[in-house]
């Protein structure tokens, strides 16, 4: 039997390169921080939430690709206006297909669209761009989301061959999340918004009142970024939970913890809420 070969130190030194741990995920390790210095936070505010706002259960608001035009549209404007702007494409560019119903669900904050067939995205990504413009006009920013519109229906085509993203509902979450942000103008937001309320899939989406809310209440550290905070997210929360803290979030954003004014006395969470005491558990 042949004697083993004996490790020299730079065999040693290699193997433990080898083994260098990899950096923490700043996620995880602010979800076990905030689960060691603030006990039941996230159990607390989701209950909490509960009691004004309802479990709301998830249902398909829209096919993957007119959800993800509806949410450009609403991309710094309100959502009737992108409604409005939505309903346009549909009356400029209609396409014959079978009229979809929109089930806006209770974190929309428009009127819900009209039943109609979604637009001819062709005839969209085709048309004379000053022509968009004017289409799109009554969404505002219809300058800027008239081309971003554009690009994306290309960029989607070009990859697929057509305009349809029902083959992300057999991926992954984080994979279908990372094909759609490698796309042109599409961040993690945009992203998870569509597959959330189109696939139903366990992702947050963070819009100004999730980020308002949660930092107020100290879910997420003040000074991070909405794109880095949808990561927290997701280490904080269990998947079930994920479609529920999306709409309560939003909903609380809107009605109770406004930008200017929030209703504090009237508020479940302010016994938690670090922004009426900053000492709160
Ligand atoms: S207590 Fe006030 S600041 Fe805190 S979440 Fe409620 S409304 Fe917002």
């Amino acid at each position: 039997m042949p004697a083993r070969a004996k490790s020299t130190p730079a065999k040693r030194t290699a193997t433990k390169k080898r083994k260098k741990r990899r950096p923490p995920d700043p996620a995880r390790t602010w979800a076990r921080r905030l689960d060691r210095t603030r006990p039941n936070l996230v159990a607390d505010v989701l209950a909490g939430l509960a009691t004004i706002h309802g479990h709301p259960t998830w249902e398909r608001r829209l096919d993957p690709t007119s959800e993800l035009i509806l949410t450009i549209l609403t991309q710094n404007s309100a959502d009737t206006n992108a409604e409005r702007a939505f309903e346009s494409l549909r009356d400029a560019y209609p396409s014959g297909l079978t009229p979809e119903r929109h089930i806006p669900g209770p974190g929309w904050g428009g009127v819900g669209l009209s039943d109609g067939a979604p637009p001819d995205w062709a005839a969209v990504e085709f048309a004379p761009v000053q022509e968009l413009v004017e289409v799109i006009r009554h969404g505002g920013l219809a300058n800027q989301k008239a081309p971003r519109l554009q690009s994306t229906l290309r960029s989607i085509r070009e990859a697929r061959g057509d305009y349809s993203l029902e083959f992300l509902g057999a991926m992954a979450p984080l994979e279908a999340r990372a094909w759609l942000t490698a796309l042109d103008g599409i961040g993690k937001k945009t992203a998870s918004v569509l597959l959330m309320f189109s696939f139903g899939m366990p992702l947050m989406a963070v819009d100004r009142h999730v980020e308002r809310v949660s930092k107020r209440v100290g879910l997420i550290p003040a000074k991070t970024t909405a794109d880095d905070a949808h990561d927290l997210f997701l280490a904080m929360l269990a998947p079930v939970e994920m479609y529920e803290s999306h709409v309560n979030l939003i909903r609380h954003g809107r009605v109770i913890c406004h930008a200017r004014n929030p209703a504090h006395e009237i508020c479940p969470l302010r016994d938690r809420c670090r922004f009426v005491n900053p000492k709160a558990p």
